[in-house]
């Protein structure tokens, strides 16, 4: 299998990717994880501080004038990539303090005693604990979403919670970063829209893969990391509808999002720096800035063919291994391959194959209710980006090969 993507331009712009793991050439297959950064994304951060270091909001002198204006410009980079407003975007530390907030602040306004707050089975922790904690709180419940067996969302009983009058938010991952299933969004927010719920997306898994147009897609939130994005680690986006984040309360208190204070009380300022209390992650917002117009430069429908292609002749290798289940078999998931092998515990397999210079993830994945629901404590998982070659994906079957027989 070959594939026509031009993977060793892209390899080249990955400084890591030419490294070695356990003295074998790294194979780096724990994208879903976290990203490798290309270059420029990594320049961008040392260029900011050798440069432009200085703090943001208050500085009257040049160097904090030239701060600010990077970091506003990196925000409006940002909302350009989504199609939204660049007031909509909240710099978060990552998915999960976006998650956090919109629960603790928007769930904690539109939740009464009695509400539900539809999730479903194949969600991250981070899309699980916050809504726990904010039900708690108001007295809401949780209804979840079964998954069914090839890995996508039981439809019917979905669309059963939102017909639900007291339904009130659905939130959901775009795609699963354990099955790779790509969930039908579109009519999933159609549907949830005609029953009045509020849709909160966890993009973590599809914003390095897919150019999403917020605007169409018209979910009420949205939230991402930019580690996963070829972006630095420490940062992320909640995008918020303009209506939604005007009338939501602070989630933190502090500086930045005040417009006035004394002891009688506070005001707070408008969206986004509301919700960005303290000193924001200035250079690393910059870096994401910068890790989007890398990918501007990218053709990513073909990217996501090749990592499509690497999947498949992965899966078609380790299918003729002896007791290979794959976990989430849908026709248009996203290149992540979570599997398990009778009789092997996944944690072997992940030893076996580090040493073989193949970097994946064995565990629960922060999925351990998905991982009940699949009667499995654990599963080997291999996530593809578009730097991986066909070379490592071949590389990955024939070192589960070499493993499986040294470990039966
Ligand atoms: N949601 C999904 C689907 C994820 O895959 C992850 C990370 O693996 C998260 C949320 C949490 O992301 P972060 O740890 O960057 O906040």
């Amino acid at each position: 299998m070959s594939s026509p993507f031009p993977v060793e331009k892209i390899r080249a712009d990955f400084p890591i990717l030419k490294g070695n793991n356990r003295g074998k050439p790294l194979a780096y297959l724990d994208n879903a994880a976290s990203s490798q950064k290309p270059k420029c994304v990594i320049d961008s951060l040392s260029n900011f501080y050798e440069n432009t270091n200085s703090n943001v909001h208050r500085g009257t002198y040049e160097l904090a004038e030239k701060a600010e204006n990077e970091y506003t410009q990196a925000r409006s980079l940002i909302a350009n990539w989504f199609s939204v407003n660049p007031e909509e975007l909240v710099f978060v530390r990552g998915t999960t303090e976006a998650l956090n907030l919109v629960a603790n602040s928007f769930g904690q306004s539109i939740l009464n005693q009695g509400d539900s707050i539809i999730l479903t089975e194949m969600e991250h922790h981070a899309n699980i604990v916050p809504w726990q904690l904010t039900a708690e709180r108001t007295g809401a419940r949780i209804l979840t979403t079964p998954v069914l067996p090839d890995g996508s969302l039981d439809l019917d009983v979905l669309y059963s919670h939102l017909q639900e009058p007291r339904s009130k938010i659905l939130s959901l991952c775009h795609v699963s970063n354990t099955l790779g299933t790509t969930n039908p969004l579109p009519s999933i927010i159609k549907e949830a829209k005609e029953h009045g719920v509020k849709v909160v997306i966890d993009g973590a898994q599809s914003a390095p893969h897919y150019r999403i147009d917020l605007r169409s897609l018209d979910c009420d939130f949205f939230a991402f990391s930019g580690h996963k994005t070829f972006g630095p680690m420490g940062i992320g986006i909640l995008y918020g509808k303009s209506e939604h984040l005007h009338n939501m309360a602070p989630w933190q208190g502090g500086g930045d999002m005040i417009e006035e204070v004394s002891f009688d009380g506070s005001s707070f300022a408008p969206p986004p720096q509301r919700f960005e209390a303290g000193t924001p992650n200035v250079a690393d917002a910059i870096g994401l800035a910068e890790a989007f117009r890398y990918l501007s430069e990218i053709d990513l429908p073909s990217a996501s063919l090749h990592e499509g292609l690497l999947l498949e002749n992965a899966r078609a290798g380790l299918q003729s291994i002896e007791g290979f289940i794959e976990h989430g078999t849908t026709s248009d998931k996203a290149a992540v391959l979570s599997f398990s092998i009778d009789g092997i515990h996944p944690h072997d397999l992940a030893t076996l194959l580090d040493g073989e210079g193949i970097a994946t993830r064995t565990g629960h994945h922060c999925c351990q209710p998905l991982m009940k629901k699949l009667g499995v404590e654990a599963t080997a998982r291999a996530s593809f980006a578009m730097y991986n070659t066909m070379d490592e994906s071949e590389r990955l079957v024939s070192a589960v090969r070499k493993a499986v027989s040294v470990l039966r």
